[in-house]
């Protein structure tokens, strides 16, 4: 027979019991902790995106957060990293470091900060792998060129000459002194453009600020270059967001418009469990709105460049913004090269470099380097045609719904 007791009070041989509310209260507080609503100790995670305008173009994070993660705190430091890039090494602003080092051309050295001479160095080496066809000293061709798009005529024979005299990688001086290092350029006139290079660096820095931040996986992408890190729960690939972003430039939003960007938008959570790659549009160079697919990528990054992203135009017909350091011209071929690479500044600087060395040269130096690897684009809208080095990976077909969102 069970002893009668009064609620709420218990009889003295009975063993002692958690009460029924305490239980529950307990197990409330247990779910909350880790975020999971069956299984505890599986944590919920949210997809956080936020796009703002940054170095000229559109910038959009992605990162997948758990609790403990101030979001928006991590989110300002990496955009606010891109914009620091951008204020060091520009070209076409005139307080950045390089604008300073472009001014001091012939003259000496200028003191700058361990970022601008650490891509300075990278670009070198790029020069150096890409047999000269990657060259940050192209400043004044990449000038001539746009001067003559707003005169609308093609530069002559000779201004061409005299600009090419002034290009070549070993005009590039670094010195190392007690203050930090100096970057100078030996002749006057020659000119630093960071323009195939900065975004990948700046890229790399705001996934360390994001990962500095805690978060564990996510893409920074910044005008059409990426770089992807950790996994996505595959929960958070809905209807709506099979493609997180996609790589190609956005349009920008209208002059004056409001409500474009709504700030930091978030899922709804999901367990951080059947983990994925990031699937990734590749653009078509040919269509505005179109993919040429998909790709999925891990801890990777991909860059493209090409003539359909930016151009200058004289008479009628489009030159690429990328030039030949070898012979002064606008490149004509390919129409895009997207490059794989475990960082964006090796995808950076080498999507343009292949633009210059061309499908041929171009994939037969990616055969060389481990853990690069290249798609090209060359053809006409009519007759595309896809190349791609042996390690590429496989462009998979869109689904009904890709490409139609970048967000949740
Ligand atoms: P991307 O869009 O990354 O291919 O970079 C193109 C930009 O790189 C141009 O707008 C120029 O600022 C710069 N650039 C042009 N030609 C070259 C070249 N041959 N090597 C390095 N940078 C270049
Ligand atoms: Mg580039």
């Amino acid at each position: 027979m069970k002893a009668r007791t009064k609620p709420g009070s218990r009889g003295v041989c009975e063993p002692q019991r958690t009460p029924a509310w305490a239980v529950v209260l307990a197990t409330a507080a247990a779910l909350l902790a880790t975020g999971c609503t069956k299984e505890p100790g599986v944590p919920k995670v949210q997809k956080f995106s936020e796009t703002r305008e940054v170095m000229g173009t559109l910038a959009t994070i992605t990162a997948v957060c758990g609790k403990g993660v101030d979001v928006p705190r991590a989110f300002d430091r990496a955009f606010s990293v891109l914009d620091s890039v951008e204020a060091l090494m520009s070209a076409h602003r005139e307080d950045t470091e390089i604008a300073r080092v472009n001014a001091a051309a012939g003259g000496t050295p200028v003191p700058v900060s361990p970022w601008t001479v650490a891509v300075v160095e990278s670009a070198l080496a790029a020069c150096k792998l890409s047999g000269g066809a990657f060259d940050v000293t192209v400043g004044p061709l990449v000038e001539l060129w746009k001067a003559s798009a707003r005169a609308e005529t093609l530069p002559s024979p000779e201004a061409i000459d005299r600009a090419l005299a002034l290009v070549g990688p070993s005009g590039v001086e670094i010195a190392a002194g007690p203050g930090g290092a100096r970057v100078g350029l030996k002749r006057m006139g020659m000119r630093i453009d960071l323009g195939g290079i900065a975004k990948g660096f700046a890229i790399d820095r705001a996934v360390e600020a994001l990962q500095a931040e805690g978060v564990e996986a996510g893409i920074v992408e910044v005008g059409g270059d990426l770089r992807c890190f950790g996994r996505i729960p595959r929960a958070l690939i809905g209807a709506k967001a099979t493609l997180p972003v996609r790589t190609r430039r956005l349009r920008k939003p209208r002059a004056g418009g409001s409500g474009f960007f709504p700030g930091l938008r978030r899922t709804k959570g999901v367990r951080l469990e059947d983990l994925t790659r990031w699937p990734i549009g590749l653009q078509s160079p040919f269509e505005d709105e179109g993919l040429l697919g998909k790709i999925r990528l891990g801890d990777q990054a991909v860059a493209t460049s090409g003539h359909y992203r930016r151009f200058v135009e004289i008479g009628g017909h489009r030159f690429s913004h990328i030039i030949d350091p070898r012979s002064g011209q606008p490149v004509g071929h390919p129409a895009s090269v997207s490059v794989l690479a475990s960082s964006a500044l090796i995808a950076d600087a080498l999507a343009t470099a292949l633009t210059v060395l061309g499908s041929e040269a171009g994939l037969a130096m990616v055969d060389t380097l481990e853990g690069i690897e290249a798609l090209i684009v060359e053809g006409d809208p009519q007759r595309p045609t896809i190349l791609k080095s042996s390690g590429f990976p496989p462009l998979e077909p869109l689904g009904a719904s890709d490409g139609r969102s970048r967000d949740p």
